[in-house]
Parts: C-alpha cells; sequence; structure tokens
C-alpha cells in the first residue's frame, strides 16, 4: 500500500477512542521492526524521524527504506517528521515523500512562532501534507534540545484554542505532564487538563514522551482523546540492552547478529504499543 495521510490515521482512531502508535526509527533495523511488528498485528502505524536521525542516516535513505517497507505490506503506514525547527527541512521531508511533519516553533515567543507555523501550513497543506504542532513545553531531552523541568510548563487550554486557530494545524501535541526520555519517578498526567483542551479544540490531540508512563494512564488518556502516540526512548533501551549481550561475547563481529537482535527486540516493544493503543486489526478499516 501506498504511505498514507497520517490524519486519515489519527481521525479515523480517534472517532473510535483509539490512538496511531508513532514510532521514532534510526535506520533500516528499526523500520523493519516497526512495520514488521506492525504488519503481524495488522494495526496502521505512523513512522517518525527527527532532525537527529535525518543527520545521521540521511533523510533519502529513511524515506527510501519506509517507501519500500510499504510497497511490502498491506497496512497502512504514515511517514511523519518530529520535532523539526526548519521549513527548510521541512520542505525537504515533503520532497522526499514525507505525509506529514511538526514544526516545532518552542524556541520563539508566541507570534514569531505562530508566523513560522502557518508558513508551513500553508506551504504543507498546498501539496496535501499535513501539520502538527505543539502549544506547552514538553520537558526532556529531545535530539540535541533540553528543556529542563523549570522551563517546561503544561499547555494551557485556552492557549491551545487560540494557537489551533491562529496556525490552522491539523493535529496537536500538547503537554499534560509527559516529559521525553525516561522518568525518575512516576509520572503524573493531568487528566483534567487533556478533558479541557479536548472540549475546546477541534483537532485530534497528540501525546509526547510517552515511554515510561504507566499503560493504564496511557489507556485512560487514549480514552479522553490521544489520538497519536509518540514512541521513542522505549524503543531504544531494549534495542541497546540487545546488541550489548550479544556483544558479551569478545569473539562477536558480525553486525548482522547484534543487530538482528536489535530488531527483535525492538519488534517485541513495538507489538505491546500497538496492543496499548488498541489498533490491533485497524488496518481492515483502511483496505476498504
Ligand atoms: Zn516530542
Amino acid at each position: 500500500m501506498p504511505l498514507v495521510s497520517s490524519l486519515e490515521l489519527i481521525r479515523k482512531a480517534s472517532q473510535e477512542k483509539k490512538a496511531i502508535p508513532a514510532f521514532n526509527i534510526h535506520n533500516l533495523e528499526t523500520i523493519q521492526a516497526v512495520v514488521e511488528g506492525a504488519a503481524e498485528l495488522d494495526s496502521p502505524v505512523i513512522i517518525q524521524s527527527t532532525p537527529g536521525t535525518l543527520k545521521h542516516a540521511g533523510i533519502e535513505y529513511i524515506a527510501a527504506i519506509v517507501k519500500e517497507a510499504s510497497k511490502k505490506y498491506n497496512i497502512p503506514i504514515a511517514l511523519h517528521m518530529d520535532h523539526c525547527p526548519s521549513f527548510d527541512t521541512i520542505v525537504s521531508c515533503i520532497k522526499n515523500g514525507y505525509t506529514s511533519v511538526m514544526i516545532d516553533g518552542a524556541q520563539y515567543e508566541y507570534d514569531e512562532n505562530v508566523a513560522l507555523v502557518k508558513s508551513v501550513v500553508k506551504m504543507a497543506h498546498a501539496v496535501g501534507v499535513q501539520v502538527e504542532g505543539e502549544i506547552g513545553k514538553i520537558g526532556g531531552v529531545e535530539d540535541d534540545m533540553f528543556i529542563n523541568e523549570a522551563d517546561a510548563s503544561f499547555t494551557v487550554p485556552d492557549e491551545a484554542k487560540k494557537f489551533v486557530d491562529d496556525t490552522g494545524i491539523d493535529t496537536l501535541a500538547v503537554a499534560i505532564g509527559t516529559a521525553h526520555g525516561m522518568y525518575k519517578g512516576e509520572p503524573k498526567l493531568d487528566f483534567e487538563r487533556i478533558i479541557e483542551i479536548e472540549s475546546l479544540v477541534d483537532v485530534p490531540l497528540v501525546l509526547h514522551g510517552a515511554s515510561g508512563v504507566p499503560d493504564e494512564s496511557v489507556k485512560k488518556a487514549i480514552k479522553l482523546g490521544m489520538a497519536k502516540i509518540n514512541i521513542a526512548t522505549e524503543l531504544k533501551n531494549p534495542m541497546v540492552a540487545a546488541i550489548r549481550e550479544v556483544i558479551k561475547n569478545p569473539e562477536e563481529n558480525d553486525p548482522r547478529n547484534y543487530m538482528g537482535a536489535a530488531r527483535d527486540a525492538v519488534r517485541e516493544v513495538v507489538k505491546n504499543k500497538i496492543r496499548l493503543c488498541n489498533t490491533v486489526g485497524f488496518a481492515a478499516e483502511f483496505r476498504k
């Protein structure tokens, strides 16, 4: 199946109180792990890259691998750019076949942020690509950006509505108590805030920083309106653990062995997250 629009997946999920899992990938093996896991459970899936991943792997390679993967499996796959601060990078993503993008203007004051997001929305919508925006600051480490706890701020519901109206974005990432990376203590999500934002804003909501959040909290957030769940750190940890295990053997020098083990480990997490998002078998809805 050719790559599909993220928004089409997210809207349908939102209607059914499900969420589309969005996995951050880094290379061939992590992309394979995501599509194999999704195909096995017949789930739609969003594959996403950060600017750091594009710097590491190259946008053409990432886009080409994902396009080949989508040809191979009969499930809907979207290709999304995550946390991109640059208009120009978004243009190259779109040229390379990305079907949605997140423009991250968190470094700017409100007016400048809105101007940047609006310009991306105008350009992306002209070619049928959807745009995710973010209001409020999600703490933690994302690529080479770091937002400490004191600077992280929860999304204010009225500001969320204004931001959506001012920019014309298609989906909105909100800060409701999650953080990028892993947590030291148990994160507490502000469910009341989700309810309030959801009642004011008419675009689907996106949850970032879900790694380490208890499953029950994620499920509740999905029921309350989170229609896309980003998963990044929770794939990295089992990947590196699997590699460490294989290279314990000092004779081991075959990348196919340690990268293969990494792929197997990532695939298992992918399947668990798909179950958590309640999208097992949901791909069938998009083949009608
Ligand atoms: Zn994020």
